[in-house]
């Protein structure tokens, strides 16, 4: 609700109903019966209109049929918004590839997972495979993390990048309640040198460690102050290493789109950016940190590019 009135005030601006948030607590439907959202968008005079699709389940064909029939007469440019989880992508990946052809809309995908939804086995490889297998028709990435970038690189047509660790996935409801003492509550930051993001809590081990050279940032939303201050925030002003990381997380995603998508031939651009992250990464073992490469990552790297073999990650 409040994205459609900084809409009406932002020209260019896109609002996602996110009616797959569990927490949804827009319950306008109600009020202004079935296309509530649509005349929302409309008054707001968004560029491209996102329909309002509730989670699809695995499995649930039907579902993933009736969110491609959404506002299917409207005129406006359209995407349809597809909150799943990745088993669409592996197993599901034929029905879904299916029904997006057969539709022939555009389409939004929002990968709904508790941390990073190309984690799961085979996510990336699914993906990419459903962007080519829809030839010219447009696959977005909405709520993705810096993977937006590989996969427009690969061809997807566009991607959004989440700022925290919250917006860089689609949520899922809870299974338990957790309580707040048990969780760390310090932001996610994403480190250019291990091309990953890290918790800030878990940062000032790099610096004990002998290799503050990870915690290195250039930009100037960093002030050259490096990674470590956000850590320092998080312990005494938790507001103000959110704002710092969020800062810092959006101007190094541009930084990354800028390297990739401006080089002869992204593809090689990205793989390259992923193997220099795994490399750093596997150096730490010689100062005693042993930091897996995260599964998003790994795939990357076993996927290869046009230049670069397929490698697995150690
Ligand atoms: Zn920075």
């Amino acid at each position: 609700m409040a994205g459609a009135k900084l809409a009406r005030k932002q020209p260019g601006v896109w609002i996602d109903p996110a009616q797959y948030d569990p927490r949804a607590t827009d319950h306008l439907d109600l009020i202004f019966g079935g296309d509530a959202w649509l005349a929302r968008q409309r008054i707001a005079g968004v560029p491209v209109v996102l329909t309002d699709t509730p989670r699809i389940e695995k499995h649930d064909r039907l579902a993933l049929r009736k969110a491609l029939a959404r506002w299917e007469t409207i005129k406006e440019p359209t995407l349809v918004v597809l909150p799943l989880e990745s088993w669409w992508l592996t197993e599901g990946r034929a029905w879904l590839t299916y029904e997006v052809l057969a539709a022939g809309r555009p389409v939004a995908l929002v990968l709904l997972h508790p941390y990073n939804g190309l984690d799961a086995s085979g996510a990336v490889a699914g993906l990419l495979e459903f962007v080519s297998s829809l030839g010219s028709l447009p696959v977005v990435l909405l709520r993705c993390d810096v993977s937006a970038i590989g996969a427009v690189a690969q061809g997807a047509f566009a991607g959004f990048i989440g700022w925290s660790a919250a917006t860089r996935h689609g949520p899922l409801p809870r299974r338990q309640p957790v309580r707040d003492s048990d969780v760390d509550m310090s932001p996610a930051v994403f480190v250019p040198a291990l091309h990953d993001y890290f918790k800030a809590s878990r940062l000032p081990a790099f610096a004990r460690s002998g290799r503050r050279d990870v915690l290195r940032c250039d930009e100037p939303a960093c002030n050259g102050g490096g990674l470590l201050r956000i850590a320092r925030d998080s312990e005494v002003n938790l507001a103000a290493a959110r704002a710092h990381a969020r800062r810092h997380n959006v101007a190094s995603a541009e930084q990354v789109a800028r390297y990739v998508l401006m080089a002869r031939e992204p593809r090689d651009a990205w793989w390259e950016a992923c193997k220099a992250g795994v490399d750093v990464t596997a150096s730490l073992a010689g100062n005693g940190l042993m930091v897996p490469v995260a599964r998003w990552l790994r795939q990357w790297l076993e996927m290869g590019s046009p230049a670069h073999v397929p490698e697995t990650a150690a």
